[in-house]
């Protein structure tokens, strides 16, 4: 067959119909205080240069250009675009039942295409609460989450930018324990299992083909047993790395999270139990944590829903090591990314109980500011994409403004009362 499509591309380079595209819209958006991610400080009086979906300019003595669309936000707190670091935007737990029974019904009942559906209402709500950038991590079928982010892209659905990682790469049983034997296939719905170094690469690759962003592998596959091997995470890393691909590993104790990190992955996630000399490495290979954690309001509502006789006391308890652990993260110099690893139905929309996560974070007793950085800078430091997370020239325009001052009371992040999405108005609910 004769391609004619280069034919035909080279008729509309040169065609008048698209050399006369429209000069980019240009926006000039004046902030009461602006919040400075690289450095964790809030400027006042700043005005933000915004063509197309880019930012060109940001400073006080910023020059308007004639014709620009004026945005006045000097009553409010302006920062970059939330970045959630842990979602599973396809998965819904009723918080009642177990893992196994959850997984089962979403691969043998709900199916692919009514998941990625699903997901569409629990993405825009991240986008109304000012997350403008989603790493989904996985639990999405066989790249559903894949089909989600195409439709977001291209505006057939409203969302934030999404990275998604396809399906975990996991060791037998993936998070699925108890299935009764020859009852197994169900795993491979969810999770591609790992049988060998070079099938590691092969997985690899099939993600890579099906339009992958990052990769998310289980070092421990909890609550199953099983880990992968030190040689196929590495194989994994290394096939990854050649085609510019993160890697990530949940890891929930200090053996997976050495193992991981001695095999050359970007980040862990949960990190629940892990040594101070592991901490140590982590920063050494500027390996990167997402601390998924639950604020109290979370907890309790988990606990309420369980019908469990814990007391508040004992609920705040609950939270004691992951808040030590946290500090010791940060002691350690350790770069944190906040992710919420939200997936339960608590009554509240997707996007308001994954922010929680930075209210953990605080009741935890980390700074303010950085808490504000784990959401912005840092985010974008795991995704390695430096024009996400900042508001300085030549980053997308993502940006959004709360009512009130975060780095005062982080509850302001709670009025987020406009939303910039690669430089597109995608929501405003300020007083005139
Ligand atoms: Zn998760």
């Amino acid at each position: 067959m004769r391609h004619l499509l280069p034919l035909l591309l080279g008729w509309f380079m040169v065609s008048p119909l698209v050399v006369r595209a429209q000069a980019p819209d240009v926006k000039a958006i004046k902030a009461g205080k602006l919040f400075d991610s690289e450095r964790g400080v809030l400027l006042t009086k700043q005005t933000i240069l915004v063509s197309g979906n880019t930012i060109t300019a940001v400073g006080s003595e910023v020059q308007i250009p004639r014709g620009a669309t004026l945005i006045d936000l000097s009553e409010y707190t302006v920062l970059p675009g939330l970045i959630e670091s842990h979602s599973h935007l396809l998965m819904e737990h009723p918080g009642t039942e177990d893992n196994t029974l959850t997984v089962t019904k979403a691969v043998a009942l709900e199916g692919d295409v009514l998941r990625a559906l699903r997901g569409v209402p629990r993405a825009k709500s991240y986008l109304e609460e000012g997350y403008t950038t989603v790493r989904d991590v996985g639990n999405a079928g066989q790249f559903a989450d894949v089909a989600l982010k195409r439709a977001i892209d291209e505006g057939s659905v409203v969302g934030p930018r999404l990275y998604v990682s396809g399906p975990g790469l996991a060791a037998e049983g993936g998070q699925v324990p108890g299935l009764a034997p020859g009852q197994t296939h169900f795993i491979a719905g969810e999770y591609r299992i790992i049988r060998g170094v070079e099938d590691a690469r092969l997985a690899v690759r099939e993600h890579v083909y099906h339009g992958a962003d990052l990769i998310k592998i289980y070092s421990n596959s909890s609550p199953n047993k099983t880990y992968l091997s030190v040689e196929e995470m590495k194989a994994i890393v290394e096939e990854a790395h050649l085609h510019q691909l993160k890697v990530t590993a949940h890891a929930t104790t200090d053996l997976a999270i050495r193992r991981a990190v001695r095999a050359g992955v970007d980040g862990i996630e949960h990190g629940y139990v892990v040594a101070d000399s592991t901490l140590q490495l982590m920063r050494e290979r500027k390996v990167v944590l997402v601390p998924t954690d639950m604020d109290f309001l979370l907890a309790k509502k988990q606990v309420d829903k369980l019908k469990m006789n814990l007391s508040r006391e004992q609920i705040r308890d609950l939270a004691k090591p992951y808040h030590e652990r946290l500090l010791r993260a940060r002691r350690a110099n350790t770069t944190i990314a906040a992710g919420s690893d939200m997936y339960m139905d608590l009554g509240l929309s997707r996007g308001q109980a994954a922010k929680r996560v930075l209210f953990a974070y605080a009741e935890a007793g980390l700074p303010l500011n950085e808490i504000l950085q784990a959401a912005t800078w840092n985010g974008a430091q795991l995704l390695g994409e430096p024009r996400l997370g900042r508001l300085q020239a030549g980053a997308w325009a993502d940006l959004i403004a709360v009512k009130g001052n975060p780095l005062e009371d982080l509850s302001a992040l709670e009025k987020v009362v406009l939303v910039l999405k690669n430089g597109q108005l995608v929501l405003s609910t300020r007083q005139p």
